[in-house]
């Protein structure tokens, strides 16, 4: 995070440095073009100091008299040169160059002062723009290396001119003029150079002619230029400020570098004030967000060790205000949780000892019953016994009433020991104490012998009996005795609701690792709503037509459970009036 604002900030800095420096480049190159405007009008009294010179000869009688005689009066010309050499001294250039002309006004050079010896003959009359009645400046021009420029005036008397006095200046070695000017410049590097305003001669503030700037460009808003005979290797920026009264500029001239040297260092600063406050604010982020991730981590502590199932752990409830509410919701929470627990664990252990005591009470059931129909069958076998005497006429022979009422006996009896053996098997089943031995069956095998047993049920009823196997040699994974027990009983049923001269098939067939054994009647069939009903404990069609030797309404509840317990089901379909069919699914040998 540090790093992203880092480089936001850096980016913003390098932006903003940048505008900056564009900015302070505009700003500095108005600054100097206003300078360069106010030095071009320093140079504008140049015609006031220049008339104040010329003014006393110009008024001058013994000047005038010279110019309009032919032969002056030698007096006249000693004073007239006397006032045209304070001319020259007056004139800082006074050591060389400069030079007082007093002329006729037919042009006529009537006395020359001063040094004589340069040659400006060439140039002197262009450099002068003659105004009729005042003062003229003329332009810089340059003989010999060196930078003159022509001061004229005409001399007039009653509107006629007379004559024309003129003084030639030279730009020398100015040193303190370079110095008051590089202070009122302000930048460093900053140069400074005069110019005809026309641009026919560029100089320096020492008089040294140059060479004008070349190459002009426009980068951004500023004009810079190519100038090696001022700054070599760089470009730079010039303003200059043109004279109003003389045909002369002031030039200020900078390395395009310089322009913005002084925010430079402002970039600069600001720059290593950005990355203090980066340091401050990233220790800042990290305090904060210590703060905030520590009572954080302790939380994640804490929920570990709940998910873990210690419900104790509890947080601090301090910080700041939402970190501290999460805290107190965080406590709230694992109280809530350590008691919902608490209570789960009461519930649980009290749902297991409720489950015991309900098993021993089952074991207790199922020993009760085992116990009853032990000491049931025992009676129940010594009245079949006493019957078979009777009948074998032991005690004596019978009359038909006797072996009637004796038939109905065995009958009675024998229906009470089926009862007690269903009621044994169902509550073994229900306690779970049946126990199985799983083995290979021989499907077809177990149906001859099923249907040896039943056999004489099915003649007695006068049925029509087939059973067809469509797949020879199947094999179940089932406990023999069990299944049997299961075919038994629907076969049972089968030749129970099956009216004499019905039909009774069994068919067996295997598909998908399963083996169907199906048991098919024509009889009285099953109604569609008692379909679900028959397999629970004691249900029975219509319980007035089943006498007591009919059943109890425990074999089908019997049967499914033990098909069940054997990986199987047993399953029924029947249209009442038609048939019905229940099928015994059981698990293939694989
Ligand atoms: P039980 O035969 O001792 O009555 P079951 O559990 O074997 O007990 O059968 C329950 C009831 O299901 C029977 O009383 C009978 O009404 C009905 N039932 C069973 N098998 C058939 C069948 N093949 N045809 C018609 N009804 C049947």
């Amino acid at each position: 995070m540090t790093a992203v604002l880092a480089l936001v900030l850096a980016g913003a800095v390098t932006v903003l440095a940048r505008e900056i420096r564009k900015g302070s480049r505009v700003l500095a190159s108005q600054q100097l073009k206003e300078k360069a405007a106010t030095l071009g009008r320093l140079l504008d009294p140049v015609v006031t100091s220049v008339e104040n010179q010329f003014r006393p000869i110009v008024n001058d009688s013994a000047v005038r008299r010279t110019l309009l005689t032919s032969h002056p009066d030698p007096r006249d010309v000693t004073s007239t040169r006397t006032l045209l050499s304070r001319l020259i001294t007056a004139n800082p250039a006074s050591d060389s160059g400069a030079m007082a002309e007093l002329r006729a006004a037919d042009g006529r050079i009537l006395m020359r002062v001063g040094d004589t010896s340069v040659d400006d003959s060439r140039r002197a009359t262009s450099a002068v723009t003659t105004s009729p009645d005042s003062i003229s400046i003329g332009s810089f021009f340059e003989v010999g290396g060196r930078v003159y420029y022509w001061a004229r005036t005409p001399i007039n008397q009653n509107g006629v001119r007379i004559g024309m006095l003129s003084s030639r200046g030279r730009i020398n070695n100015q040193p303190d003029v370079e110095k008051n000017l590089s202070s009122l410049g302000g930048q460093e590097g900053t140069k400074f150079l005069y110019k005809n305003t026309d641009g026919s001669l560029w100089f320096t503030i020492n008089g040294r002619p140059i060479n004008p700037p070349v190459k002009p460009d426009t980068t951004g808003v500023i004009r810079t230029w190519s100038h090696p005979d001022v700054v070599s290797g760089e470009r730079v920026v010039l303003y200059q400020g043109r004279s109003t009264t003389t045909p002369w500029s002031m030039v200020i001239e900078l390395p395009v570098s310089k322009l913005s040297a002084g925010t430079t260092s402002i970039v600069r600063r600001f720059a290593i004030l950005c990355a203090i406050l980066l340091v401050l604010g990233a220790v800042a982020v990290w305090l904060i967000t210590r703060r905030i991730t520590a009572p954080l981590r302790r939380m994640t502590i804490a929920a570990e060790a709940m998910a873990k199932g210690d419900y104790t752990h509890r947080v601090a409830e301090s910080g700041d205000y939402e970190i501290r509410r999460l805290g107190s919701s965080f406590n709230r929470m694992a109280t809530e949780v350590e008691a919902a627990n608490m209570g789960l664990k009461a519930a649980a252990s009290s749902a297991e000892r409720a489950q015991a005591t309900a098993e021993e009470a089952n074991a207790a059931k199922a020993n009760f019953l085992a116990a009853m129909s032990h000491e049931l069958r025992t009676p129940l076998n010594a009245i079949a016994g006493y019957v078979q005497l009777l009948e074998m006429g032991l005690r004596g022979p019978l009359n038909p009433e006797q072996e009637a009422d004796l038939s109905r006996i065995k009958r009675s009896q024998e229906y009470l020991l089926g009862l007690i053996e269903q009621v044994l098997v169902f509550t073994q089943l229900e306690a779970s104490q049946v126990s199985f031995n799983p083995e290979d069956v021989d499907v077809d095998t177990l149906m001859r012998d099923t249907e040896t047993m039943i056999a004489p049920q099915i003649r007695a009823r006068g049925l029509d009996y087939s059973y067809d196997s469509k797949e020879p040699e199947l094999t179940v994974r089932a406990d023999r005795a069990k299944t049997q027990q299961i075919l038994l009983n629907l076969l049972t049923n089968g030749a129970k609701f099956t009216h004499p001269g019905g039909r009774l098939k069994a068919t067996s067939e295997a598909r998908n690792g399963s083996v169907f054994l199906k048991v098919s009647d024509t009889g009285s069939g099953i109604p569609q709503k008692m379909l679900s009903e028959i397999f629970e404990p004691f249900v029975q069609v219509d319980r007035k037509l089943n006498q007591p030797r009919e059943g109890v309404g425990l074999g089908l509840t019997i049967s499914r459970d033990l098909a069940r317990a054997m990986g199987g089901d047993l399953l029924v379909e029947s249209t009442e009036g038609v048939g019905s069919t229940f099928t015994l699914v059981l698990p293939r040998t694989s």
